[in-house]
């Protein structure tokens, strides 16, 4: 769809118009937590205990960040720890920030909290990985430091972020340094959202659904497509193009079962 110029809201209700409503799909919101086959038919059970019974399945879940799992991190969600950018950081009344990881993502947060005066240290296990030239970039600046190859093994804090503590990835005996901050960063990659289905399809060793070229899976019946699956290229366009691969594929299959 094209516009020269639509609001948020009047995207979402021509999207919910054409595909929902005017193709009459019926659409759940609810997290599918177990895939399992009986028989000749699949049983798709949901957090809110609804079940679903069909002959194929198209698995489209995505990914999501990646988490520490570290001592701290999961008592101060939402009190200073992100996994994204902050569009509006001028919201937080923040000096020292910590990044935690070393690809592009973290290098883009330093350079977007740079410009915000914070100040910045980059914590990494092993060396930065991020493109060279954006390293050299926010290398320069006065108010960032970078750490390499080190571990950060708790976030500080009793009802808000205060610090973190870190230690060399090498010396896993000497005793944790402290960095004070006011907020940490998070950027340690994505994991496919593959729960549900792990004792049902092979996974390669990312944790991301094989495929097949027409998006089948090793089960028969159930199709991936999307960034849960090994399909190269995380993008929007690609998701896009093996959504409709997966559709016509998944519909021939129904069709042959039909026959059959
Ligand atoms: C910060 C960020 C910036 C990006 N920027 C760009 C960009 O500029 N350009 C670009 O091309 N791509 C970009 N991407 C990548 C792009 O968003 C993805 O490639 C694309 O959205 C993948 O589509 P998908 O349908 O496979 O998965 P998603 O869009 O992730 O959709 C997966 C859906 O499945 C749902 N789901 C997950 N688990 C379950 C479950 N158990 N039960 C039911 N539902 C579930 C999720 O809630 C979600 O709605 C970006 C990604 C991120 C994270």
């Amino acid at each position: 769809m094209g516009f020269d110029f639509i609001t948020g809201k009047m995207l979402v209700d021509k999207f919910r118009d054409q595909f929902l409503e005017k193709h009459y799909l019926s659409h759940k919101i609810d997290d599918v937590i177990k895939i399992e086959k009986q028989n000749e038919r699949f049983v798709i059970t949901t957090q809110s205990k609804q079940t679903f019974y069909s002959k194929a399945v198209i698995i489209a879940t995505g990914m999501k960040k990646r988490k520490l799992g570290i001592k701290g991190e999961e008592r101060l969600q939402r009190k200073g720890i992100f996994y994204k950018s902050v569009q509006d950081i001028s919201l937080f009344d923040w000096k020292d920030v910590v990044v935690i990881g070393g690809g592009n993502s973290a290098i883009q947060i330093a350079n977007d909290l740079l410009s915000n005066d914070c100040n910045v240290t980059i914590v990494t296990q092993g060396r930065l990985i991020a493109d060279k030239k954006d390293v050299e970039k926010i290398s320069q600046h006065k108010n960032m430091h970078i750490i390499e190859e080190h571990d950060v093994t708790e976030i500080l804090g009793e009802d808000k972020v205060e610090g973190v503590s870190i230690r060399p990835e090498q010396d896993s005996d000497k005793h944790p340094e402290t960095i004070h901050c006011q907020g940490v960063f998070i950027q340690v990659g994505f994991l496919p959202n593959t729960e549900f289905c792990r004792d049902l399809v092979v996974l390669n060793s990312k944790g991301e659904i094989k495929i097949n070229a027409d998006c089948s899976t090793s089960l028969e019946g159930i199709f991936a497509c999307g960034d849960v699956s090994d399909a190269y290229g995380k993008r929007i366009i690609i998701a896009s193009g093996e959504g409709a691969k997966v559709v016509l594929r998944t519909l021939q299959f129904l069709r042959e079962l039909k026959e059959a």
